[in-house]
């Protein structure tokens, strides 16, 4: 392993921000001993204290809402206001745990007076047996993280996993490096041992090999990975070569299905939302516009002429809708697929070009008549660059929203929601909003099907992803 520097850079202006000493392998070493101990102490930690440092993890978050909204401004260039949002998220999250994490992590009693089908089935008597399930913690588990949530992508894995008794080894994207040390403090500040929650620092070169050692290594118990579909590959292949648990949220290519009944301003209101929240770098940002036929034109006008109104500029400013993406690479990606999908004939209606100058500055795009076949529509499209296609009827809708590899979010708007959740039974997501967009919500289960990743986040199903559901039968 090489020991060498990681440079984080404001995408908005190109200049360089901080500079941190990646970990060696003694380093790393050292941080994984010291993050396991810390898991298995904190495994004995009664759940109701464990909750009580949740609910005072809300109250730090608030306390530094401003620090940390600025600071993921600088390193990944979203609007403030989305920043500061993304912290409030991640306080109401720790409030939700804090209140109803002890309850989903109650031993629940099963009856198993008798024989299953009510027979007595030769196996003894089980009478007076008492029976129950219950969560116990996991362990120490690796979370592989990306830069578009600095905060909140963090906080939706580590909050409920620590409410379940896990430790947290963090290894967060490298251009939001200043995010994930303020993350580590924020824990501790909050009343988390040290050590709980260990941010590694990793060179670029040194991610996939030593990502796949430490899951291999008997002292993780589990990894969970936000991020590309590439990454989450890899890790997921490492858990499976080390026959371990993951949990993989990946890329998402969410369709935005425009029925004809639809309120066309609404939903065009709407759809600038779902496609440019976070300059487009939304794993659950619509991507794919799919309109039934006698009302695209209209949704087409009414959607373009919002788009042309979005504010680009700096992400400090306020007013500013649309900020720079969060690397030159990713602005190159979304220039080659708008450059390449009209190459394969989609009609470019807006934008489609870079902002001079020095920041990653990409204008808000909308391509029209894209199809599969093209990378708009066939590829995951992680900035603003919105892709629309025409749907002659609600089979054609489907259709379309079913040809991509991917299967995270759908969105439905209609008049008649019994048709818009209709529709949606139709489509392989792992979440499906009828006029409304989609979005996480800590009450609720969020996860991907297909190409988009496997396990659960959030709500019950997030927290017991990474615990021992473990059986008791006591005779
Ligand atoms: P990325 O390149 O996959 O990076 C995500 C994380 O994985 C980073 O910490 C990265 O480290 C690490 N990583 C990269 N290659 C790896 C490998 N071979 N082995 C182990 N770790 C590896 O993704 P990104 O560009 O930061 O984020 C954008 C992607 O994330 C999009 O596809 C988006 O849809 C997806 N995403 C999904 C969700 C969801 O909930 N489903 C949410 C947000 C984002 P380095 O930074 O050091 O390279």
């Amino acid at each position: 392993m090489s020991r060498t520097t990681i440079e984080t850079v404001d995408p908005a202006t190109g200049r360089p921000l901080a500079t941190y000493e990646a970990m060696d392998a003694v380093r790393v070493e050292a941080a994984v001993e010291r993050a396991h101990a810390a898991a298995r102490a904190w495994a004995r930690v009664p759940v109701a204290e464990r909750a009580a440092r949740v609910a005072a993890l809300a109250r730090t978050l608030r306390t530094h809402r401003d620090h940390l909204a600025r600071l993921t401004v600088t390193e990944m260039g979203k609007p403030v206001g989305e920043a500061e949002g993304e912290v409030d998220k991640s306080a109401l999250t720790a409030e939700y745990y804090a209140t109803h994490g002890p309850g989903i992590l109650a031993d629940e009693p099963v009856t198993v007076d008798g024989d299953v089908d009510g027979e007595v089935d030769g196996d003894g008597d089980v009478d007076g047996a008492e029976a129950w399930v219950a969560y116990e913690p996991a362990g120490l588990i690796l979370a592989v993280m990306p830069w578009n949530f600095p905060v909140w992508q963090v906080m939706r894995f580590a909050i409920p996993s620590l409410t379940a008794g896990n430790g947290v080894l963090l290894k967060h994207a490298s251009n939001v490096t200043g995010s994930a040390f303020a993350l580590q403090s924020l824990f501790v500040e909050a009343g988390f041992p040290a050590h709980l929650v260990t941010a590694l620092v990793l060179a670029d070169t040194d991610v996939p090999e030593t990502t796949a050692r430490l899951i291999a290594d008997d002292r993780i118990a589990a990894v969970t990975l936000t991020g590309s579909n590439r990454a989450g590959a890899a890790v997921g292949a490492a858990a499976g070569r080390a026959a371990k648990k993951s949990v993989l949220e990946l890329g998402g290519s969410d369709a935005f299905v425009v029925l004809d009944d639809a309120d066309i301003e609404k939903a065009a209101a709407a759809a600038v939302r779902a496609r440019f929240t976070n300059s487009g770098q939304s794993c659950v940002c619509a991507k794919r516009f799919i309109v039934a036929e006698p009302v695209a034109d209209a949704f087409t006008t009414a959607f373009v002429r919002r788009v042309e109104r979005l504010r680009i500029g700096a992400p400090q400013d306020r007013t500013t809708e649309i900020g720079p993406l969060a690397r030159d690479d990713l602005r190159a990606a979304i220039q080659r697929q708008t450059k390449e999908s009209v190459a394969a004939g989609a009609r470019l209606l807006t934008g489609g070009e870079p902002l001079p100058g020095d920041g990653c500055f990409f204008r808000p795009t909308v391509l029209a008549d894209t199809a599969p076949g093209m990378p708009a529509f066939d590829e995951e499209t992680f900035g603003p660059l919105a892709a629309l296609a025409v749907a002659r009827d609600d089979d054609d809708a489907v259709r379309l929203a079913e040809a991509t590899p991917y299967g995270l979010g759908l969105s439905v708007w209609t008049a008649d929601p019994a048709r818009g959740v209709a529709l949606a039974r139709r489509v392989t997501t792992g979440a499906a909003f009828v006029n409304a967009i989609v979005a996480s919500d800590p009450r609720l289960p969020f996860g991907g099907t297909k190409r988009s990743g496997h396990g659960r986040e959030l709500a019950a199903a997030g927290i017991r992803e990474f615990t021992n559901a473990r059986t008791y039968w006591v005779a």
